[in-house]
């Protein structure tokens, strides 16, 4: 008998091809199968979806129709959830679902041949995979803290009056969130002997501490297979093997990025979000989506618990945790203590970092650093302490100019200044990569007196060399070097890490003490343990509090408070660890807020100008991006497609197109146009609707030179 099929299969995002095609089959194969299908003249990889849709329009032509390739054999059908939130995914964002669901798979699935693929699914040789092979060994669990054990009662807590969750872990940094992970994951593990964990983190090869006290926590309890990692850091074959482990269910672990929230894991009961506010879980290519968002759909439909945790929760999160009788749906949960320092004293703040502001404008004009400052880390390299200065610029200086006639190092192919790199005398466009020598005089006016105007971490590396000549390594001198030796002071940004392996090896000779000043970009702020590290200085953080962008304040905020309670965090040192921040606005609420370590109050004042702006999380938003040979084009396109939009103006706004902020990139010119309403809801039926639209406008003749145009659902930044 002749079964018709319906196959999903990789489209690129706008072809004109569908990416649902209807291919026969002599087998009945159930929707989630993985299968080879001909395509033109090769062979692509497909998944069978909704059975015998097209058959039941009757709308093809069984003549026409072409016979599936082959099954994958060894490999069992994606369960309908995985179907499921890879649809929900597509339609949420805007894309069609064969481009999202080919691209969650591991690319080795589509690449190797069917011999290829038998070999890899044979078993491991050692046999100690799986639940079975190793007795129940002991491990070492710390007893849990109050805080901990209440929170973990709560996440375990069964029947009516529990909370379901999704829960929201607000816990200060230090405060054990990943012990509570652990023991969630444990208690997950030991109740279902199927169950399987996913836990997200940022970025992996910021957190390899993590990996280990997973691995260390349960391979002894499961066998190495049963932890395994998903991240782009792997190559194809360790993808393929960790996909393959968690969807054949020997992995009962999985450790990834925002991409293992597509992992196929057939016995999901718990997913937890760490760091929950960190943007790099939202996607910039393909479909954006939000894995974090997707994390708390996917738990809804799996019945597997979210837990989310941050020191700085996302406002979103945030607000979706108010009190349930205010109408918000996450559990919220407290761990305001760090581990080892609970009831130490009674302001528990106390126990945290002492934040100063320095007022800049009582300084001297043009300091970058201000004295204070300055003794202050002289004070403690000179005890051996290890600080940290972080300024969000890399490079030596964003912009060289011409003293005589103004010329500014402006990059030809984008409205954006080219930085100044000393180091290799270079101007690097920081938008396109175009990089040239540093010219010797200007090149408009032939003046020789070219200047850096303000300043990056590069330079602010050569400044501290410079103001602290004088200061020699805490206890270098000796009888045998009366010199001492100089403060080494090292810099950690984009640039410093380019190669392979270069940030490990740069953050390890930070842990072993090897440096005394450290220098960097919100890179070091972000995700690292430097428990030595008992100053931290945040140079000109000022700008976020004026950006155009309303997430701006959200972010300096979270990522001070990061760098405050990543420092220190030695229990013997942690009294006295000093967050420094240069300022011209000391009496800012955001650093008032900060000096209190008080998230709480930072929230609810932002949450107010959202509110009254009807900005999310109080409205939902979409951005329409273009780019185009002219700028004309992209806004025409844009505009164009507004005018032929159908929609109620009480539930939609559409703004007009404007340029994006740096409107041009490597010679394209770019635009964009926002969409927002009340009602996520309703904005989603008007982009489903609006996407033929969009789709038609492209052909008007205004539009000649458009190259392409994406829709960016919640967008990030704005
Ligand atoms: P967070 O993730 O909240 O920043 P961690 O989970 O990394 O905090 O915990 C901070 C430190 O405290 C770690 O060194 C961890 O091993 C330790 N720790 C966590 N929970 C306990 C506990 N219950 N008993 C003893 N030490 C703990
Ligand atoms: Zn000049
Ligand atoms: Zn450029």
């Amino acid at each position: 008998m002749t079964h018709w099929l319906s196959v999903l299969i990789a489209t690129p995002a706008h072809a004109a091809l569908d990416s649902v095609l209807t291919y026969r089959s002599a087998q009945a194969l159930p929707p989630g199968t993985l299968v080879r299908v001909p395509l033109g003249q090769r062979e692509t990889l497909g998944v069978v979806w909704s059975p015998n849709a097209a058959e039941s329009t009757g709308e093809f032509d069984p003549e026409k129709i072409r016979a599936v390739a082959g099954v994958l054999e060894g490999v069992a059908p994606l369960s309908a959830a995985w179907q499921q939130l890879l649809a929900f995914t597509a339609q949420y964002y805007q894309r069609s679902a064969g481009e999202v669901a080919l691209a969650a798979l591991p690319p080795q699935l589509r690449e190797l041949s069917p011999l290829q693929m038998q070999r890899r699914l044979k078993p491991p040789k050692n046999g100690a995979s799986g639940g079975e092979a190793a007795p129940p060994a002991q491990v070492d669990a710390p007893a849990l803290t109050p805080e901990q054990s209440a929170v973990v009662a709560h996440i375990q807590s069964q029947g009516p009056e529990a909370h379901p969750g999704p829960y929201l872990l607000f816990g200060a940094t230090g405060s054990g969130k990943t012990e509570v992970y652990l023991q969630c994951v444990q208690q997950a593990l030991a109740a279902d002997p199927q169950a399987q964990a996913l836990v997200m983190v940022p970025e992996i090869n910021l957190t390899p501490q993590l990996e280990a006290r997973f691995k260390a926590r349960f391979a002894p309890l499961y066998g190495g297979h049963a932890v395994v990692s998903l991240h782009s850091g792997m190559t194809n074959p360790q993808r393929l093997k960790a996909w393959l482990g968690a969807h054949s269910g020997v992995a009962r672990i999985m450790l990834g990025t925002r991409m293992a929230v597509f992992a196929s894991m057939p016995a999901l009961r718990l997913i937890v979000v760490d760091e929950e506010h960190d943007p790099s879980y939202k996607s910039s290519e393909g479909a954006r989506y939000s894995a974090r968002d997707l994390a708390v759909y996917r738990g809804k439909l799996e019945g597997a618990k979210v837990l989310l945790g941050s020191a700085t929760p996302s406002l979103e999160s945030w607000h979706h945790s108010r009190p349930a009788t205010e109408g918000g749906r996450y559990l919220r949960l407290h761990m305001p203590s760090r581990v080892g320092l609970e009831g130490a004293l009674p302001d528990t703040a106390g126990a945290l970092p002492l934040v100063r502001r320095v007022d800049m404008n009582h300084q001297p004009r043009k300091a970058v650093f201000s004295l204070p400052l300055l003794d202050a880390i002289r004070e403690r390299v000179a005890r051996g302490e290890q600080c940290m200065v972080f300024l969000n610029r890399r490079g030596y200086a964003p912009v060289l100019h011409c003293l005589d006639c103004g010329w500014k190092s402006e990059c030809p192919h984008c409205s954006a200044f080219r930085v100044f790199h000393k180091i290799d005398r270079t101007l690097r466009c920081h938008h396109c990569g175009f990089t040239e020598r540093v010219p010797r005089a200007c090149p408009a006016c032939g003046n020789p007196d070219i200047a850096p105007l303000g300043r990056g971490t590069e330079q602010l590396e050569e400044l501290l060399a410079d103001l602290l000549s004088d200061v020699k390594r805490a206890g270098s001198v000796s009888p045998e070097c009366p010199a001492g030796e100089p403060l080494r002071i090292a810099r950690i940004d984009a640039d410093s890490t380019r190669l392979k392996g270069a940030l490990e090896e740069q953050l390890a000779a930070v842990h072993a003490g090897d440096v005394d000043v450290l220098v960097g970009t919100q890179m070091i702020a972000k995700g690292h343990d430097f428990r030595k590290i008992t100053l931290v200085a945040a140079v000109n953080p000022d700008g976020a509090l004026f950006s155009s962008d309303f997430r701006a304040p959200e972010r300096l905020f979270s990522l001070l408070m990061q760098a405050a309670g990543r420092s220190g965090r030695d229990a013997a040192l942690g009294a006295q660890s000093e967050v420094w921040i240069q300022t011209f606005q000391p009496a800012h609420p955001l650093y008032a807020a900060l000096k209190r370590h008080d998230y709480p109050a930072f929230a609810q004042q932002q949450l107010l100008e959202r509110q009254q702006a009807g900005m999310p999380p109080f409205s939902a938003q979409a951005l329409v991006r273009a780019e185009a040979r002219t700028q004309e084009a992209a806004q025409a396109f844009l505009n164009l497609a507004r005018e032929a939009a159908q929609h109620d103006e009480s539930l939609i706004a559409l703004y007009p197109a404007v340029p994006m902020s740096i409107q041009r990139v490597a010679n394209i010119e770019r635009a964009q146009l926002l969409v927002e309403s009340p009602s996520r809801a309703a904005l989603q039926q008007f982009l489903s609707a609006w996407h033929t639209v969009l789709h038609a406008t492209r052909s008007q003749p205004q539009c000649k030179g458009l190259i392409r145009w994406a829709v960016d659902v919640d967008p990030l930044a704005i």
